[in-house]
């Protein structure tokens, strides 16, 4: 049994001292409390955000409907998101994953850039004319430029003309 005595119980085996949450409830802490392996009495600010946000009875049913392997992962979430909630009304713990997602798009459009630029450094220099052709001074960008205008011409005088023929 427990050293017999003070006031101060480091709860180890743990039936003497009530868990936080029994302590915080004003109820005897009995040997299977749910609450007991995650609140433990010298954590009672982790139980107390978490009653405030949650009540201690939605969850106690949380974590029976969990499997007791993840229970410890489901508290930390309650006590993350309920902390959140204590700090930011409003938002919660939202505030924190859409500011994240907003992180999240700022990389990728900078790391959809960095992979464009490495793109034109990978690529060979605009290849030197091959023999027997007239220099070309233009890339291949003012290639495409010069010949959508073409066409764009094209489909200008095309109207135009389709216009006038209207008249004749
Ligand atoms: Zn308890």
């Amino acid at each position: 049994m427990g050293g017999g005595g003070g006031g101060v119980g480091v709860g180890v085996g743990g039936s003497s001292t009530p868990c936080a949450a029994c302590k915080l409830l004003r109820r005897r802490c009995a040997p299977g409390c749910v609450f007991a392996p995650y609140f433990p009495a010298e954590e009672a600010q982790r139980f107390a955000m978490v009653h405030r946000v949650f009540g201690a009875s939605n969850v106690s049913k949380m974590l029976q409907e969990v499997a007791p392997a993840r229970r410890a992962d489901a508290v930390s979430s309650l006590v993350y998101e309920a902390s959140a909630r204590v700090r930011d009304p409003v938002y919660g713990c939202v505030a924190a994953i859409s500011s994240l997602q907003h992180q999240v798009s700022q990389l990728q459009m900078q790391l959809a850039l960095a992979h464009a630029e490495i793109l034109i450094c990978v690529q060979p220099p605009p290849s030197p004319p091959p023999h027997g052709h007239p220099p070309a001074a233009v890339a291949p960008q003012d290639d495409q430029h010069i010949l959508l205008n073409a066409h764009h011409q094209l489909m200008l005088q095309d109207a135009y003309l389709k216009q006038e023929s209207m008249w004749t």
